[in-house]
This record gives C-alpha cells, structure tokens and sequence, in this order.
C-alpha cells in the first residue's frame, strides 16, 4: 500500500506573485526544485518533462499522434494536449484540465500531478507547492476574444497569387468521433479524409500550401485549430463536417458562415465568407451535389475576423444517398474536388475584382 505525503506550504490568500515553485522527491531522495511554473486560469501548470525524474519515470512526446506517453514500473499512462482523459490500458481517468502547450513545452495542472501522476510512483512521494493557489482570476470573456480574433488576415501584397495558401479544419477526433452514421462510420474519419484529398487537390494544382489543423486522429482544442487556421498567408478557411440525425430523410449539404458583425470596421457589403459560400455552393451543385442552404451560425465556434471562412457540413451520415458518398474514396475524392473547384473559382474572383 502506497502512502503520499502531500503537504503544502499555504501563501498569503489573495496575494499575486510572479514567483512560484514546488518541491517533489521520492521519499529519501534529495528534493528536486522545479521554479518553471505557470499560472493559467487559476491553476499551476509544470512541465511534464521536469516532474518524471525525480518521480523515476521516463516520458517521450510523440508529435505525429500527438500523445505524450508516461513509462514507469506500473505500465504505460497517454495524455494528450487535446483531451480530457489520461489513457492507461483500456480505462480512461477524467481530468479536470488538460494538458497544455504553454511556451513550448507541455505542462501540466497541479490538480494532475496530485490525483494522477503522483499515484503511478512506485514509492511515497513528497510533492509541495511553494506557493499555491495565488494566480489572478482569467477573465473568460477577454480569453474568448484572444481565442476568436485569431482570424484577421493581413495585408495581402499585389504581386500575390490569387490565393496564398488555405486552412483546412476536420471536425473533431481523437476521442471525439464527431457524429456516427450508417455502418459505424465516424465523422472524424470522413472529414480527415476530405481534408487530405482537398489538400492534395490543391498542392498539385495550385501549388500553395495547406494547413491541416490535424493530419491524424487526435484530438484538438479551439485554440489549436484556430492558430493554425491564422497563419499570415492563410486565405481561406474551410471547417469539415458531417452530421447525423434520428430519420433517415435528412440529406445534403449545408454550409454555415459566421454571422456579419455590424461594426464599423467591418462593412457589411464585403462579406466574403458569405461569397466563398455561394461560390462554393454552386460548385457543388454544379458536381451533382444537394446544397440546402447557405446559413448564418451564431451557435458554432467559427472565430471572428474578416478571414473568408465556411463550415462545410457535407452531409448526413445517417442518410443512405450521402453515406456512401462521404464514406468511400471515390466520393471523397469527388466532394473535394467540387469544393476546390469552388475555392479556385474564389481566388479568381478575388483576383479580377481587384479585392486584394
Ligand atoms: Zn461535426
């Protein structure tokens, strides 16, 4: 039986400081100083890669699946910047916040390292916080904006072709399958699989570079699919996804923009994101593809800014038309190609009108 002695040393409550640290040791072993700790909404965040040796465990960041892997005498435990679960075998622990990237390395809340990490040691460990609890509170809403803003596009030079690059974003993954359809089929899958054909279709044909937000199945937050879509030469974005419902009636394609901000600086008559649409639905339409409709989308998270951007929702899953389209290669590879028609088309448009 594994005893932890957890003890704190209790600042002054209410107090900000810049400084902080914690202490942590196997009993008997010198005590390690970590003073690389950061606050974030109220919590302290450690890098992981300083709180596995003294703990005498080893870990190894695998960027391709995107999960940090802890090895030590008990077996092996995954976290994963992007989810909310630390993975050991096949049982999966809730974590009340995950992991996260904080100046480039990946850390994690005091709250882990008490209620998991602290347990996978095979012997009793001493872990102190020297000064806890004494972060500002975060102002949600401020944090929000940070997050949404990420989607302005920067001057665009003249000489520019007419697209410089473009965001994909599949939907979900990793733990989050998205929608399930018809024969299991994941939405997670579908809308990685119209990325990469996309994202080809585009390489070799025009020639310029495409973000995926992911290339695997992991999962992501807000933010991280935000910052890749905000790259300076980013263009366009295009949101992937793909729904399901109870009937099996429900059937085709709707695309989403964001709803126009009525504010001074952005005038309402240079919505492109709502010109990226039309010209993507009749794209489309054009490749033999039912588009219901063009809506505005004031519930899904679509970021802010003037950055031409359309959450495509290809079809229903649960729906026996567009289920074999969207879940074969071939009818991937024909959705794609009908929204790179589309995009191009964009471009050209863009380019001609002089809207640079
Ligand atoms: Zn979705």
């Amino acid at each position: 039986m594994r005893i932890f002695i957890l003890s704190m040393v209790l600042g002054l409550l209410g107090a900000v400081s810049v400084l902080a640290a914690v202490e942590i040791a196997l009993e008997g072993d010198p005590v390690t100083v970590i003073d690389e700790v950061y606050h974030r909404d109220g919590m302290a965040y450690v890098a992981i890669d300083d709180l596995l040796p003294p703990l005498r465990l080893t870990g190894t960041w695998n960027a391709v699946e995107h999960v940090y892997r802890i090895e030590g005498a008990f077996g092996t435990a995954l976290i994963s910047p992007g989810s909310r679960f630390l993975r050991q075998g096949g049982s999966f622990e809730l974590l009340a916040q995950k992991p996260r990237f904080i100046d480039g390395r990946l850390r994690v809340s005091d709250d882990f390292i008490r209620k998991h990490l602290i347990p996978l040691a095979d012997v009793r460990v001493i872990y102190r916080d020297l000064n806890p609890g004494v972060s500002p509170p975060v102002d949600e809403s401020s944090a929000m904006d940070r997050l949404f803003s990420f989607l302005l596009r920067k001057e665009k030079p003249n000489d520019a072709p007419q697209l410089r690059a473009i965001a994909l974003d599949p939907g979900h993954g990793g733990q989050d399958p998205g929608s399930i359809g018809l024969n299991g089929v994941k939405e997670k899958d579908v809308t990685l699989a119209l990325a990469q054909h996309l994202q080809k279709q585009v390489k070799m044909e025009l020639g310029i570079p495409v973000y995926l937000t992911r290339d695997a199945d992991y999962g992501l937050g807000l933010e991280d699919r935000f910052r890749t879509a905000a790259q300076p030469d980013v263009d366009a974005l295009l949101l992937l996804h793909a729904q399901s419902s109870f009937g099996l009636q429900a059937q085709g394609v709707f695309l989403y923009v964001r709803p126009i901000e009525l504010n001074e600086d952005t005038p309402a008559s240079v919505d492109e994101s709502q010109k990226l649409a039309e010209i993507l639905s009749a794209a489309l339409t054009q490749a033999g593809f039912v588009v219901q409709g063009i809506l505005s989308a004031p519930l899904l998270p679509m970021g802010q800014g003037d950055l031409p951007t359309v959450l495509v929702e290809a079809g229903f899953l649960t729906n026996p038309d567009d289920r074999p389209i969207l879940d074969a290669a071939e009818g991937q590879q024909r959705f794609a190609a009908a929204l790179f028609a589309g995009l191009k088309k964009f471009g050209e448009k863009r380019q001609k009108s002089g809207d640079l």
